[in-house]
């Protein structure tokens, strides 16, 4: 690790998704010795490349803006790279290296043929019209189509990329290569979309949280469970849960948190998913709506009381002092919605209390999945229906939650979903890069 560090100055969260790699799989490897003598951990944690580039687009005042836009490709040996495009001021090389890390191992928990990368750019669409987000995918696809191709690279969607940036984005790759073929995924039905792509996520994430729960011959049902984010894994996740008969507490987006005593229904629900995927509206506006919704401006839900805690929203928003007053409440179960929403440190404490941790790279794989499988619709110019799908997305999510208890299954007959996803995920990359010698 101190060679992890001292090569990635200033690059913490990458620093950190390591660090819980190597953690959880030292000790494990040890027995490992063609592993160890092949280096394997560390050339997975040395991206196979990182692209970077300038953004040009010009905005609405017809001033000229300047942006960076990267795509990090990290490991291609199970599979093309596959993963995200995230536009968000917060963006940077640190974050899109630990991302791309991370999606490593969640690809290959899928059990699909897929590699792990992830992108974006420094660019924030709040506020933009859409001709300026329009502009800028334009400009972004027009350096990135060079370095991405079905069988190269599959960008998709992440924080600030829906299904109108994929449009753009998918679009101008058309118009520049003169090709139609699924370079991208995440794309809206009337052009190669999946049915269930939008909902795989946060689905998914129920799926593996029922199969957990089931583990400890416990049912949905009846649980409750605070939810933060209001994207498309936190309010698809909700909708599950409300299909479970599990009462959904809250929802949040940066600007604070609403509280739902009761539970939210299905028809607040509807309202909820049509402000923000039609209207991109504020979450704050449920609670004008709905008289049994209550705001709570520049807080998020972690000091609420219920069983289960599913962070949807983004990278170490549950800290110490979270979820030291999450354990305080006798939290049972977190399940990660966003990638590596937990910091170490926060992770220590969920540790020492006993609480289990379904860790990100298992628990919202199912949208990867999907994705995965719409690579698939893609390349045999078909579209499934949804049925078939959804049965799909629970048997991967069940097969990567079988996965992670048979790998992580302590001595004293716990399981650390988080150990175990590590050591699954990397056991299969691990094998393709030995089987290559080295490179
Ligand atoms: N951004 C999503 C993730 O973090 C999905 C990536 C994809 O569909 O390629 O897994």
């Amino acid at each position: 690790m101190q060679g992890v560090k001292d090569r990635n100055p200033h690059q913490d969260e990458f620093v950190q998704a390591v660090g819980e790699v190597a953690e959880d799989i030292y000790e494990w490897i040890q027995d490992r010795s063609d592993y160890h003598n092949a280096q394997i951990l560390q050339r997975i944690a040395e991206p196979d490349r990182i692209i970077s580039f300038r953004v040009v687009w010009e905005d609405d005042d017809k001033h000229l803006q300047v942006q960076r836009g990267w795509r990090v490709q990290n490991n291609n040996a199970i599979g093309p790279y596959k993963g995200g495009l995230r536009f968000s001021s917060g963006v940077n090389e640190s974050v899109l290296k630990f991302l791309a890390f991370e999606q490593t191992f969640k690809n290959s928990l899928t059990g699909l043929p897929m590699g792990g990368g992830k992108g974006g750019s420094d660019f924030d669409p709040h506020g933009k019209s859409d001709a300026e987000i329009m502009r800028f995918c334009q400009s972004f696809m027009t350096e990135l189509y060079r370095h991405i191709g079905p069988d190269v690279d599959v960008p998709a969607g992440d924080i600030g990329v829906g299904s109108r940036e994929i449009g753009y984005l998918f679009g101008q790759y058309k118009r520049i290569t003169g090709r139609w073929e699924g370079v991208l995924t995440g794309k809206e039905m009337p052009y190669g979309g999946s049915r269930m792509r939008p909902e795989a996520t946060g689905f998914g994430a129920v799926y593996f949280l029922r199969e957990m729960l089931a583990a400890q011959d416990e049912e949905l049902k009846g649980k409750s469970v605070i939810l933060s984010g209001s994207g498309n894994v936190a309010l698809y996740a909700a909708q599950k849960l409300i299909d479970c008969e599990a009462k959904v507490l809250s929802l949040s987006d940066s600007d604070g948190t609403i509280e739902i005593e009761d539970g939210l229904t299905g028809d607040q629900l509807d309202w909820i998913q049509t402000l923000k995927f039609e209207q991109r509206g504020r979450i704050s506006e449920a609670a004008d709506e709905f008289d049994d919704i209550t705001y709570h401006e520049g807080k998020q839900p972690w000091q609420m009381d219920a069983d289960v805690a599913m962070p949807c929203a983004t990278q170490n928003e549950i800290d110490e002092g979270a979820a030291k007053a999450l354990t305080g409440n006798d939290i049972a179960y977190v399940v990660e919605g966003a990638n590596m929403p937990t910091t170490a440190d926060a992770m220590d404490v969920f540790r020492a209390k006993g609480v289990t941790v379904a860790p990100a790279k298992a628990a919202n794989a199912g949208g990867v999945a999907v994705s995965g499988l719409e690579m698939s619709q893609n390349a045999e110019r078909m579209h499934w229906d949804r049925e078939k799908l959804d049965d799909l997305l629970t048997e991967i999510m069940t097969d990567i939650h079988d996965k992670c208890r048979k790998a992580g299954e302590c001595d004293d007959g716990s399981v650390d979903y988080r150990r175990g996803a590590n050591i699954a995920g990397f056991e299969k990359v691990a094998d393709a890069m030995l089987a290559y010698g080295v490179m």
